[in-house]
């Protein structure tokens, strides 16, 4: 069956008809209107995925619908940000009932779990892209920029990094690897990243600077340290590898993919060195670890990355669109 654009609307996304948190106009007129509680500051990000570049054709639509909103998500995780309100611009080549029923009940499935809300959006006909617009609330004392670091901050990530790598080229069969169960559990953390927003939210109050890891460690630690005017020494020995990408793949390619591939969404964050009872007593509510790899150190100082104490030389490669 074939929709227009108004049915399209109203019958995936035009769901949720009762007012939520703050919001004076949602979806149906042709701006939401939005009430900012006195003492926060509103913190908008946006992010396009698009097919080809940003998720494979073979993508399910549930998996696509929960992926665009992690990602975004990351990115507010990553200022300490509690999300609220999110506008959705998809652009499909067809009106696909079954397509967008999937994706519609994925998309909602995600945003009742972290308690946000569709407020808007536009829908277009052309090749897939879906463009989300995430809306959170901070407060000043507890934002969380890339421009904060200071000399002698140490410098921590959480989780583990390089498994959406593999799961990435698992996918793209360029590697192959025989257990399934730990061959679903790479591709799942590909498809499939936990944006860290409640570890953001608690990280305001103790962090300095923080960034998410969509380009990879390298890239991604390197824009805190241009922003912050500073240099990092990194100790490779200390990298949060898992033991299922240790146990099946060579060191090397461990390592490439923890430095340099994108899209593990976990936080690279540093913190001043009296703050560091504090992050483990917060450390104690999550499920993920945090992971000292480094400290800050005066700009001249360059970014240095050590293994065995050895100074390891690196090229600043990351994910470049453009390359
Ligand atoms: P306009 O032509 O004035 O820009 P539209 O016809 O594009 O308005 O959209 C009508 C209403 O539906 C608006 O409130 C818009 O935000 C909302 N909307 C459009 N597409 C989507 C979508 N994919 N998801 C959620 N809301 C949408
Ligand atoms: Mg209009």
């Amino acid at each position: 069956m074939k929709y227009t654009e108004f049915e399209i609307i109203s019958q995936y996304f035009h769901r949720d008809k009762k007012k939520y948190f703050n919001e004076i106009k949602g979806i149906g007129d042709d701006s939401a209107l939005i009430k900012i509680p006195k003492n926060d500051i509103l913190a908008i990000s946006t992010d396009t995925l698009v097919e080809g570049t940003h998720f494979l054709k073979s993508i399910s639509p549930t998996d696509l619908a929960y992926k665009t909103i992690a990602v975004n998500l990351s990115d507010l995780a990553a200022m300490g940000a509690n999300p609220k309100w999110i506008t959705l611009s998809i652009t499909m080549p067809k009106s696909d009932s079954l397509w967008l029923q999937k994706f519609s009940n994925s998309f909602f499935k995600t945003l009742n779990k972290y308690n946000m809300r569709l407020i808007g959006g536009d829908t277009n006909c052309g090749p897939l892209s879906i463009t989300l617009s995430v809306y959170g609330l901070i407060k000043k004392k507890t934002t969380l920029l890339r421009s904060n670091a200071n000399i002698g901050d140490l410098i921590y990530v959480t989780g583990t990094l390089g498994e959406s790598a593999a799961g990435l080229f698992l996918l793209k069969k360029k590697i192959f690897i025989k257990n399934s169960s730990i061959r679903n559990h790479l591709i799942k953390k590909h498809l499939n990243p936990i944006p860290r927003i409640c570890e953001g939210r608690a990280l305001g109050k103790i962090a300095n600077a923080a960034i998410d890891i969509s380009d990879g460690l390298v890239s991604d630690l390197g824009h805190i340290l241009k922003s912050s005017q500073c240099g990092a020494n990194i100790n490779l020995n200390t990298l949060p590898i898992s033991n299922i990408l240790i146990n099946n793949f060579q060191r090397k390619y461990c390592l490439d993919w923890a430095l340099h591939a994108g899209e593990d969404y976990e936080l690279c964050f540093t913190i001043p060195k009296k703050n560091i009872k504090k992050l483990n007593v917060i450390k104690k509510n999550f499920s993920v670890d945090f992971t000292c790899i480094g400290y800050i150190t005066p700009i001249e100082h360059g970014f240095n990355l050590f293994r065995n104490k050895n100074k390891i030389l690196f090229k600043k490669k990351g994910f470049n669109h453009f390359d």
